[in-house]
């Protein structure tokens, strides 16, 4: 059980402390959903720089009725007769893909630098406190050991400072200007 994130950080949301939202706070921008067309399994974005970028809101849900992948199908007609062909007949379904249970968040290095950064160094005290050290593995995975067991009102601040540390160490280590992930919800 739990929620994971990954990408150019990865790891799991703290049980019932972190929000999958959690690093918008610090100035991590949401960049919406994805979704799957069904039976092909191509990818759809609701965002830009993609083949199969739609012009909607910024809703995750604000996918136009009656789309189709055009990479496989000529039509929607075309699309959704082979569901139903894979459910049965009497499916009545009318969508030809579904929202998969992730979003993706974007961090660039002057964001965190005004919001991220001035949390780390407000709460220096606290993590020397509690935190022995935290490591990191090749694919940007924390892990951490703690001085002693944290208290309930230091809990979310210091799960919050492990993700920020992470993607502090992503910037430092690869030299990107932007740290991208997906997280569940
Ligand atoms: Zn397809």
């Amino acid at each position: 059980m739990g929620r994971w994130y990954h990408g150019d950080i990865n790891g799991k949301y703290w049980f019932a402390v972190q929000g999958t939202s959690c690093m918008e706070s610090y100035g991590a921008k949401e960049l919406g959903c994805e979704a799957t067309f069904a039976c092909c399994g191509c990818s759809v974005h609701n965002k830009n720089g993609d083949p199969y970028m739609f012009e909607t809101d910024d809703s995750c849900f604000g996918l136009p009725d009656k789309i189709y992948c055009w990479n496989c199908y000529d039509s929607y007609e075309e699309h959704i007769a082979e569901i139903k062909e894979e459910n049965g007949m009497e499916s009545e379904t009318e969508n030809t893909y579904y929202i998969d249970q992730e979003i993706h968040y974007s961090m660039n290095q002057d964001d965190f630098e005004e919001y991220a950064l001035p949390f780390i160094k407000k709460h220096r005290c606290l993590w020397e406190r509690f935190v022995e050290k935290i490591e990191f593995s090749d694919c940007v995975e924390y892990d951490v050991t703690f001085k002693k067991e944290l208290e309930k009102e230091t809990i979310s601040i210091i799960a919050d400072l492990c993700m920020l540390k992470q993607i502090q160490h992503y910037f430092k280590e690869s030299g990107e200007y932007q740290c991208d992930w997906v997280g569940e919800y």
